[in-house]
């Protein structure tokens, strides 16, 4: 009779309160993750606010486990990474959780993309070379707010008057 009782807490134990415990136990796992991305633009990155490691990845710790952050952010929005492939980021940006610039590609499609974005980007910092501009200085010589000719903007920010109108046509800084 006792067994049988045992038997019977046992089975509300695991059929009833532990599946409900264990949902709550995600939705607050979910609410833990997400309070820590910067979410703020949303078609941006969603950059990770909370722990860093040291390769420059998010860290995210529950209890149990460790995650890297953009992993727990494609896992929360897709389901589980399938075996073998690595959640991979469309957007270079190792602290960006945002699930639409996540992927899960075999670790040769990652070098491959990761080659492509690094020609890419040693053409764009060719193009930087000579400048020593900030992103806000080239929209600023773009909105031209005081109506200040090439030369005088040259003067302003310590670069060629031919610098300065290339910017203003989009021939350098394009991607600004
Ligand atoms: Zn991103």
């Amino acid at each position: 009779m006792a067994e049988l009782r045992m038997r019977c807490v046992h089975q509300v134990n695991t059929e009833v309160i532990m599946p409900r415990n264990q949902r709550v136990e995600e939705d607050e796992l979910e609410w833990a993750f997400w309070v820590r991305a910067d979410r703020q633009n949303l078609d941006g990155c969603w950059n990770w606010c909370g722990t860093i490691l040291r390769d420059g990845y998010g860290r995210f710790a529950t209890y149990n486990r460790l995650y890297r952050a953009h992993r727990f952010a494609y896992e929360s929005y897709y389901g589980a990474v399938p075996e073998g492939l690595l959640v991979c980021h469309h957007c270079d940006n190792r602290l960006c959780c945002n699930p639409l610039h996540l992927y899960a590609g075999t670790a040769k499609q990652n070098a491959d993309d990761r080659n492509r974005r690094g020609r890419a980007n040693t053409a764009r910092g060719r193009q930087k070379k000579n400048a020593v501009l900030t992103t806000d200085a080239v929209h600023l010589i773009r909105l031209n707010l005081l109506g200040l000719t090439s030369k005088e903007q040259a003067r302003i920010y310590h670069v060629s008057p031919r610098h300065i109108r290339a910017i203003r046509s989009r021939q350098e800084w394009r991607y600004v």
